[in-house]
């Protein structure tokens, strides 16, 4: 007779949620996701496909706060901060400053790069094991440069800065071959390996739910609302022994009112999207350094994405960056014709961009496993393992310290 193990609810069927659910029932675990969207409109499922095994260092650097004036939506870079939405992202900035000393970056650094070391290996494995190979694709991404200038800048800048276990593969003729469809040509273009894509984050979802579903798991589509219970945490309605947080940018509103003290911000990124018939099937994801922009192929479609917005994920979109992506479409030739759909969605950003992956010390049922900023998608498969060897009890392949919630303090009657 199968043992049935600990019954756990994980709130939030993203990338993250989905894939600590596979790993726990493959250690007996008894488990219910609860998602609330039946849209596939979550960050997991909109975002740019890249395994990004290169950004090992995180973006709460010195670096990125001195080029901040030139990142600006406003002087034609990525970086939005809406006026209307400052009461988010000014504290969030203060955070952030406080978090990009030389120090704190070298730590980031050190936490990451272990971490993403291990996300292309946990990829191989779960693709493996869901049987569906063909989900990863491992053959590197692309930058391009617009004018030789820049590319003579990016070029040097890459090749000083850590990159974990990418390599920068010098196959220049190649990949301007390649790139050929390009109204003008580039300015330059280098091509990292070790990296990756997922091929289709539609086939991603379904298979991980599928899955879930199959080995004996329960998605359940509902908005979970947490509660306490004698120092313990409850989901009203529903007969849970642990918790698990995996609820993107919407965790700190969970945690909060429990006394969790989550210094989340929404970084909302925009897509667009439109048939692919023109866009080579073969070419993995291209970064357009200077516009950006990173435009990946799936099975059936081509994106476009970019921006950086501090906000409030329930807030407006801006159809201004919609428009941007467009122009650089067209601007640069690529073989994309409208009409085109539009997203947006939220990146959940800590101020050290850094996730948060541990334990509750307050409540003895509560884990959590969140905040993977730019990186969730690449970083999924990887946080399950971390997940599942936290909750057994056993030496986690990867430090936690640096992940736990409680860097941020405490809050509320419990502090
Ligand atoms: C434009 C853009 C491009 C990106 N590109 C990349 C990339 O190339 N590579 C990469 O690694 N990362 C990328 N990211 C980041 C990545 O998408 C996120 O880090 C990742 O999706 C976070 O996954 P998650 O599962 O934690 O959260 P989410 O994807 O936000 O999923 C959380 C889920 O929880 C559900 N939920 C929330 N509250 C509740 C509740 N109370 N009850 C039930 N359900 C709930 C939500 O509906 C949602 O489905 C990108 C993000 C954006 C916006």
């Amino acid at each position: 007779m199968k043992t049935i193990g600990p019954m756990i609810g994980i709130v939030g069927g993203g990338v993250v949620g989905l894939c600590c659910a596979i790993a726990l029932l493959g250690r007996g675990y008894d488990v219910s996701v609860f998602e609330r969207d039946t849209g596939y409109n979550a960050a997991s499922w909109g975002n740019a496909g890249h395994i990004a095994v290169e950004q090992v260092e995180p973006l709460a650097s010195p670096a990125a706060l001195r080029s901040v004036p030139k990142r600006l939506f406003s002087a034609g870079g990525a970086l939005g901060l809406p006026p209307s939405m400052a009461s988010r992202w000014l504290p969030f900035a203060a955070r952030l400053v406080a978090a990009s000393t030389p120090d704190k970056f070298a730590v980031g650094t050190a936490a990451l790069t272990p971490l993403l070391a291990g996300s292309m290996p946990a990829w191989r494995d779960l693709v493996g094991a869901l049987g569906a190979p063909d989900l990863l694709r491992e053959d590197g991404h692309i930058v391009v440069w617009d004018s030789a200038a820049s590319a003579r800048t990016g070029r040097q800048r890459w090749s000083q800065t850590p990159i974990g276990t990418a390599r920068i593969a010098d196959a220049e003729p190649e990949l301007l071959h390649r790139l050929g469809f390009l109204a003008d040509p580039v300015g330059g273009a280098i091509r990292f390996t070790g990296s990756g894509q997922i091929a289709d984050l539609r086939a991603l979802a379904t298979t991980l739910e599928g899955t879930v579903e199959a080995r004996g798991g329960r998605i359940v589509r509902e908005a979970a609302r947490l509660a306490e219970d004698s120092g313990r945490v409850v989901i009203a309605g529903h007969d849970v022994d642990q918790v698990l947080i995996t609820a993107g940018v919407r965790s700190r509103g969970l945690l909060e009112p429990l006394g969790y003290r989550v210094p989340m911000i929404a970084e909302r990124g925009y897509h667009i999207r439109a048939q692919a018939d023109g866009w080579p099937a073969d070419l993995p994801p291209v970064v357009f350094e200077d516009r950006s922009m990173i435009v990946t192929r799936y099975a059936d479609c081509v994106q476009a994405a970019s921006f950086v917005e501090l906000g409030d994920p329930d807030g407006p979109p801006d159809p201004r960056k919609w428009d941007r992506l467009e122009h650089h479409v067209r601007s640069l030739g690529l073989p994309i014709e409208g009409p085109f759909t539009r997203w947006m969605g939220a990146r959940p950003t800590l101020p050290d961009y850094l996730p948060a992956i541990g334990r509750s010390t307050r409540h003895a049922n509560l884990a959590y496993a969140f905040g993977h900023q730019h990186l969730g998608l690449t970083l999924a498969p990887v946080t399950a393992t971390l997940v599942v060897a936290m909750l057994a009890g056993e030496p986690p392949a990867v430090p936690l310290a640096p992940f736990d919630l409680e860097r941020f303090g405490r809050k509320g009657p419990h502090a």
